[in-house]
C-alpha cells in the first residue's frame, strides 16, 4: 500500500510525470458529461456520485497540482477561478443543486481518500449532508 502511493505521490510533479484519466478527459478521449468548460477549467459529473449532484472542478493543466499540498503562488490565479466555478455550480439548480447549499471539498492524500493525483473540487449536493464527514 505504502509503494502504490510513493509511486502515485510522485505523479504530478513534473512535467514528464504521466497522465491521469483525467488528462484524457480534458483532451475529450474519454467521455465525461462536461457541464462547464473555459480555456483553463473543465467541469464534469462524477463517474461515481456520492449524492444527487456531484461535479468535479479541475484545471485543464495539472502544472504540478497532483494534490492541494503542491500548490505554491504561482498556482494563485488558477486556484480562484476554480473555486469561483465551483461556486457558480453549487447555486445551479439544473445540475440537480439545491438553494440550502452544497458539501465543496478537496480530499488532499491518501487519508482523505484521495484517488486521482490531479487536483479537483468535489461540488456535492441535491441532499443534506452530514458533519463531520466518514
Ligand atoms: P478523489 O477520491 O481523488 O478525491 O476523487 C476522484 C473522483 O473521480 C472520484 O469521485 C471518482 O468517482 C471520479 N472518477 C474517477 N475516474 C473517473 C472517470 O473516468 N470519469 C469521471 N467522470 N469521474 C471519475
Amino acid at each position: 500500500e505504502r509503494k502504490r502511493w510513493d509511486g502515485i505521490w510522485l505523479a504530478g510533479q513534473r512535467d514528464t510525470d504521466p497522465d491521469t484519466i483525467f488528462d484524457k478527459i480534458v483532451a475529450k478521449e474519454i467521455s465525461a458529461g462536461i457541464v462547464r468548460e473555459t480555456d483553463d477549467i473543465l467541469a464534469f459529473t462524477d463517474i461515481n456520485p456520492a449524492a444527487p449532484a456531484h461535479i468535479l472542478v479541475i484545471p485543464k493543466n495539472r502544472n504540478g497540482l497532483s494534490r492541494l499540498q503542491k500548490a505554491t503562488p504561482e498556482h494563485v490565479e488558477i486556484l480562484g477561478k476554480l473555486m469561483v466555478v465551483a461556486g457558480e455550480i453549487a447555486r445551479d439548480e439544473s445540475l440537480g443543486f439545491g438553494p440550502d447549499g452544497a458539501r465543496i471539498v478537496v480530499n488532499d492524500g491518501p487519508a482523505a481518500g484521495q484517488e486521482v493525483p490531479h487536483l479537483h473540487i468535489h461540488v456535492i449536493g441535491g441532499r443534506a449532508m452530514a458533519w463531520p464527514p466518514g
